[in-house]
């Protein structure tokens, strides 16, 4: 009997082990959840983004709910170690699967789901891929998980007092997702990118289909002169590094791309183009 036991806790403890959220403090009542920079996988429950918390009066605020149903209850979890307020809403920045797969987890406390038009639509019509995709990135860690689409929307522009923090939220264009968002603190210049910013890894830019856009939305959000970037993917950063790692990689490929199209290339082609600069 005492074996069985020990072996069922072997099992388990081989099966998930569990890659915690790094949890960092930029202010008073704001924080980053970052996740790894690797890929999806069972043990980081397809959580390899970077997330926001801000906190209000009475509640919370979080900023993209995990890749799963068990990413956003390690998204909680992490919340909970800051405060006990509960999460009143949920921003999704984008389309990709851990901007909003936890959406359903949060849905069933209470939160308020908040996206661009765009981003409902492309959580809709790119479910079915995300799940596929998942479930074979992280297994059974997507156990539980039910698509819920964000339920307030808006165009281009929302401003947002969060119980007394003025917040702005805006869709400059398709960047790394076609409807991604910035959410703008004013009063901090405290900037959350999103996946329009990547830092620490590879710029992914699989599901871009629009990289002239995105290196436009890049520089509006740059515009804000943001103090501090809480990006989609890696640390919490500045403005210097965010264009080093995104921006910057961005004109270069679209640059060695143009190059290659001039010269009459294949697409092959692109795959010899020299990375060197970025590795
Ligand atoms: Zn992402």
């Amino acid at each position: 009997m005492k074996k069985i036991f020990l072996v069922g806790l072997l099992v388990s403890f081989v099966v998930v082990a569990e890659v915690p959220l790094n949890i960092v403090k930029i202010s008073n009542n704001v924080y980053a959840l970052k996740g790894e920079t690797s890929q999806r996988s069972k043990d980081n429950f397809g959580n390899n983004s970077t997330h926001g918390v801000i906190i209000g009066k009475k509640s919370v605020l979080l900023i993209d709910s995990g890749a799963s149903f068990l990413g956003a209850k390690q998204i909680h979890n992490a919340i909970k170690t800051i405060t006990e307020k509960p999460i009143k809403y949920v921003v999704n920045t984008g389309g990709q699967d851990h901007r909003w797969l936890g959406n359903d987890y949060f849905y069933q406390l209470g939160s308020n789901i908040i996206a661009s038009q765009k981003t409902h639509d492309d959580q809709i019509a790119r479910t079915d891929y995300h799940l596929n995709r998942l479930s074979i990135l992280i297994g059974r860690s997507l156990n539980g998980t039910k698509p819920f689409y964000a339920n307030e929307t808006f165009n281009n522009k929302k401003i947002f007092n969060f119980e007394g923090t003025h917040l702005e939220l805006y869709h400059f264009g398709e960047a790394h997702t076609v409807g991604d968002i910035i959410i703008w603190m004013p009063d901090e210049k405290i900037m959350f990118s999103g996946d329009v910013v990547f830092v620490d890894r590879m710029l992914g830019t699989g599901p871009a289909k629009n990289i002239k856009s995105w290196i436009k939305v890049f520089e509006k959000m740059a515009q804000f002169k943001p103090k501090v970037i809480v990006p989609g993917h890696g640390s919490v950063t500045n403005l210097k590094i965010a264009t080093q790692d995104t921006y910057d990689y961005l004109i270069f490929l679209r640059d060695k791309i143009r190059k290659i199209i001039e010269d009459d290339g294949g697409i092959l082609s692109a795959t010899n183009i020299n990375q060197e600069k970025f590795k």
